[in-house]
Formats: C-alpha cells, sequence, structure tokens
C-alpha cells in the first residue's frame, strides 16, 4: 500500500480512543497491509498500558468457534462489557475474504456500537501473526474495549501461535470429531486454560470430557497453580456459557493474583520484538544483500572455493 500522505494519524487514534468504529477499522488495516504509517500508529497508541482481558479461541474448524463467540459476546454485552472480536486468517493473504466476511455478517452483533468485529489476515506482514496480532489488539484497546476476543480460522501451529498471545486460551472442542486426541496430538492441550466441550446437546459430549481428563492427567498441565476446567455447552443456544463466562473471570483473577498476567504480557511483547526485529533483519538482507551477490556466493559454495557458514558470515557482516 502506498503511503498516504494525507493521512492525519494523531486524529485517527484520537478518534479510535473515541471509540469510532471507522477510525478503528482503519488502524486495524494499516497493521493488516503492513503500511508504512504503522510506526506512526504505534507510537501513537504507546503511553498506557494494555487494558483489556484478551481471550483466545481455538479448535477445529467445525467444533463450533464461531457460535462460541457469538454467545460468549452475547454474554459479555450483558454483562456492560465494550468487546472487540478479532477474526484472524493466518493463511490468507486477502483480508475480509469470503469465510470471514461470511462469519462477521452472519454475527447477529454486527450493529451493535459496543462490538468491534474486525477480521484480519496476516500473511505478508513484517513480523507475521506474532507482529500483528498484538499491534491489532492495541488498537481495540485504546477504543476502550474490557474484553477481546480473538478466534483463529485455520490449524496448525499458527492457531497455537494465536493462542499463545492471549490472556485465557479457550481450546473448544465437539463430540464425533475425535477431538481430545487430536488435541493431544496437536499439543494444544497443555496451551488450554479452559475446555469448552461444545455441542452438548449431542451425544458423545461425555466421552469427551473423558478423554480430555484423561490427557489432562498425563500432562503437567500450563501452570502450577491453575487447573483448567473442562465445560460443556451448546453453544447455538447458549447453555453454558454463563459457566465460561465465570471461568474465564476466574481466570483472570487468577492471573492477576499470581503474577501470570504480568508474565504473560511480557512473554508476548518479546515475543512481538523479536518478530519484528528478524522481519525488519530479513528485508534488509533482501535490500542490501539481493539476488546476485547470493548467486555468486552460491557458486563459490558449490565450486569449493569457500564453505557455506564462512560465505553467510560474509554476507551478515555486509548488512
Ligand atoms: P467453527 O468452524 O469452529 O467456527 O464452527 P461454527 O461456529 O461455524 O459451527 C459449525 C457448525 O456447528 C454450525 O453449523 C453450527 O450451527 C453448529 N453448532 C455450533 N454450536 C453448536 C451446538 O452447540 N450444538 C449443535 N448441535 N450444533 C452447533
Amino acid at each position: 500500500m502506498p503511503a498516504r500522505r494525507d493521512v492525519d494519524v494523531a486524529d485517527l487514534i484520537n478518534r479510535a480512543r473515541h471509540a469510532d468504529p471507522r477510525a478503528v477499522a482503519r488502524l486495524i488495516s494499516f497493521v493488516e497491509s503492513d503500511s508504512p504509517l504503522l510506526r506512526e500508529v504505534a507510537a501513537g497508541l504507546s503511553g498506557t498500558p494494555a487494558q483489556a482481558h484478551v481471550i483466545g479461541l481455538t479448535g477445529s474448524p467445525g467444533v463450533g468457534k464461531s457460535t462460541t463467540t457469538n454467545a460468549l459476546v452475547s454474554a459479555l454485552r450483558a454483562r456492560g462489557d465494550r468487546v472487540g472480536v478479532l477474526a484472524v486468517d493466518p493463511s490468507s493473504p486477502f483480508s475480509g475474504g469470503a469465510l470471514l466476511g461470511d462469519r462477521i455478517r452472519m454475527s447477529e452483533h454486527s450493529s451493535d456500537d459496543g462490538v468491534f468485529i474486525r477480521s484480519m489476515a496476516t500473511r505478508g506482514q513484517l513480523g507475521g501473526l506474532a507482529a500483528a496480532v498484538p499491534q491489532a489488539l492495541r488498537v481495540l484497546d485504546a477504543a476502550g474495549c474490557d474484553t477481546i476476543l480473538v478466534e483463529t480460522v485455520g490449524v496448525g501451529q499458527a492457531e497455537i501461535e494465536v493462542a499463545s498471545l492471549a490472556d485465557t486460551t479457550l481450546l473448544v472442542l465437539a463430540p464425533g470429531l475425535g477431538d481430545g486426541i487430536q488435541a493431544a496430538k496437536a499439543g494444544v492441550v497443555e496451551i488450554a486454560d479452559v475446555y469448552v466441550v461444545n455441542k452438548a446437546d449431542r451425544g458423545g459430549a461425555e466421552q469427551v470430557t473423558r478423554d480430555l481428563r484423561q490427557v489432562q492427567s498425563m500432562s503437567a498441565g500450563r501452570h502450577v497453580g491453575w487447573k483448567a476446567p473442562i465445560l460443556k455447552t451448546s453453544a447455538a443456544s447458549g447453555d453454558g456459557i454463563d459457566a465460561v463466562i465465570e471461568a474465564i473471570s476466574a481466570h483472570r483473577a487468577w492471573l492477576g493474583s499470581s503474577g501470570e498476567l504480568e508474565a504473560r504480557r511480557r512473554r508476548r511483547a518479546a515475543t512481538e520484538i523479536e518478530a519484528i526485529a528478524l522481519g525488519a533483519v530479513r528485508q534488509r538482507f533482501a535490500a542490501v544483500v539481493g539476488s546476485a551477490v547470493l548467486d555468486k556466493a552460491a557458486s563459490s559454495v558449490v565450486d569449493g572455493t569457500t564453505d557455506p557458514f564462512e560465505a553467510a558470515e560474509a554476507l551478515i557482516r555486509a548488512l
């Protein structure tokens, strides 16, 4: 995206702080597109510590993450919270693509001015997900969100990465998908703070709960002092959602009293800084070294004039 000199970043930030949804959307699109204005945005948003409680939702496609997110938003709104929803698609280069766009249009909360819903694609962002998500969270925080739900579309490592960016991570499972076992294999059981066994209106929820208990008893758990509760829900009807909200509140209280909130946020910032720094180094490498220099170095490794470590070091020195 070209630099838009006519954009008044300070004004946008000021409007976002007054909860203007268009300003919020605009700032998040700067994050998404890796705009040249992003540094100015980041500087403008710093100065106050984060307030919002960040809840990550993870789980296989079809388990009911989107439905659960919707139900949680209703419950949080009933409590008077201002809520942000960030739907992250780590694999797509396009924002508001068919999948995410539909999910958002379907949301019953899209016309509620106490709810900010934004989808975000992160491919191509300098530093990837690890950098993009925290920046978007800061925008939503500035808009006064008390709670931010981060939902991932897609599976795999990126999902775990997003989950690890949250203060509280919910792992959503459902009967009939072999989910307990899948989750154990993928290593997501360890990162969950609350397990949600959704579609409890269907048979098999008990079995998922038992599988999960067993997996849980074999793993050390994410942290001493907090045992992740296993809760059954039927997100489609809203059954069990209040208990999830209570578990999230209890986890938040524990995070505060144990010092874990600070620790998690520091880890998140460290990962973010590292991702930005490595992204910048990669960009600089591409700009300074270029393919001709790399080709020349490759030839000298192939013909035996030098070894790859020596060649790599010479390129690093040129940075
Ligand atoms: P996601 O891919 O994990 O976000 O899953 P969705 O929220 O899109 O839900 C997938 C399907 O499961 C949809 O057809 C939902 O209507 C359905 N679903 C979600 N929650 C429940 C539930 O509690 N019970 C039943 N029976 N179906 C549900």
